[in-house]
């Protein structure tokens, strides 16, 4: 069995990948051209943002959003305890901090209540500049936008939507990627919409913004990539991922349904048993992961254990939380500060999920659990 069966939605798209793949490859323009522009356009328009500006991955995506704003040292951002490392890695490459907070035990997402204690306790200490919020759609849930907009407008903070996993996940009618000042999504395979390579792209309805991280990720490029204005980088995204990425987003939807169908069975199943995910209400999910929680960590490991034993992969997304990563050992985080997130790490456990998923090895899976 598959984690995130990439071969089943291969197969039963083949014709029309094959077929975009070779006429790029026949074309023999692999960098930028017409695929990437029209992916652009069809990305801003899904996900409802005035600009959609593709770069080589999710997390290069983040450290342009944050390029743009020119965050910088001294300044402090507050990133979820509990994602990807890439959501925090960004924040100390421009030379500013991150500052861990505690999420939301039922979402899984940055609790609004611990980000105005973060920026309170950040503000009273006076060393650092609260700057901006990078808010997690973790495992394919919009975090809560309103109440985090509430926060960073009453403290003149930037929003930052990292949507590597939310990508295709709603609030009511608003898409993913269009909650943020700037939001960011990746395409990594295993991503909600994954290419075959790496792969991200930035959004925004900002042009001065949209137009100095077109420039940075070429370089710094003004007039073209030999006029060079400012430092920048090389992100881009590959003429093949646009054509591939194309096609996926032509079954995007039908394969969301699929997903949640598979959500609400697991769920029927387990709810019982374990702390199944909670999706509020007027929320979808895109289900990057499904992902429930067990009473404690040794339960936790004899249920990975024994489906381990039967063939079936799953993840403990995630292990640790940020604040005890070794590459933030020079960062104080208070004990206890973030218990939620230390306790989601121990009892954590994501199972198999993609929209080619049989019922009966979701039978077997919650039998097993
Ligand atoms: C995957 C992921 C990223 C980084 O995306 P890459 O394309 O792998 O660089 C960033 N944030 C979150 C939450 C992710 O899951």
């Amino acid at each position: 069995m598959e984690f995130r069966d990439l071969k089943a939605q291969y197969n039963r798209h083949k014709e029309a990948i094959d077929g975009a793949i070779k006429e790029v490859v026949a074309k023999g323009q692999f960098i930028g051209g017409e695929p990437v522009a029209r992916l652009e356009e069809a990305l801003a328009d899904y996900v409802g943002a005035k600009h959609c500006i593709s770069c080589a991955n999710g997390t290069d995506a983040l450290l342009l959003a944050l390029m743009a704003w020119g965050v910088k040292e001294g300044d402090a951002v507050f990133v979820p305890d509990f994602t990807f490392f890439s959501t925090a890695e960004v924040v100390p490459w421009v030379g500013a901090e991150p500052v861990f907070v505690d999420i939301d035990g039922d979402t899984f997402n940055l609790s609004p209540q611990a980000l105005e204690r973060a920026v309170a306790a950040v503000k009273a200490e006076g060393r650092l500049r609260p700057r901006a919020v990078i808010a997690v759609d973790l495992f394919g849930q919009c975090a809560e936008y309103e109440k985090i907009r509430e926060i960073t407008e009453k403290h003149g903070l930037l929003l930052l939507e990292d949507a590597a996993q939310g990508f295709g996940g709603r609030i009511g009618e608003k898409r993913a990627c269009s909650f943020g000042d700037i939001s960011t999504t990746s395409f990594f395979p295993a991503k909600p919409l994954g290419c075959y390579g790496d792969g991200g792209a930035v959004f925004t309805d900002n042009d001065q913004w949209a137009e100095l991280i077109r420039s940075y990720k070429v370089h710094g490029k003004g007039f073209d990539k030999y006029d060079n204005i400012r430092i920048g980088m090389n992100s881009r995204l590959d003429t093949v991922q646009a054509a591939v990425l194309l096609q996926k987003l032509r079954f995007f939807e039908e394969e969301l349904e699929g997903c949640n169908r598979a959500a609400d069975f697991y769920t029927e199943r387990l709810r019982d048993r374990v702390k199944t995910p909670t999706i509020l209400p007027g929320y979808n999910s895109s289900w990057a992961q499904y992902t429930v929680r067990f009473a404690d960590e040794k339960q936790r490991e004899e249920a990975a254990l024994r489906l381990k034993e039967a063939g079936i992969p799953s993840m403990m997304y995630y292990r640790k939380p940020l604040h005890v990563m070794k590459a933030f050992a020079k960062i104080r985080t208070d004990k206890g500060e973030c218990r939620t997130a230390e306790e989601t790490c121990r009892t954590c456990l994501s199972l198999p999920m993609h929209a080619y998923l049989e019922e009966r090895d979701m039978e077997a899976i919650s039998k097993l659990i």
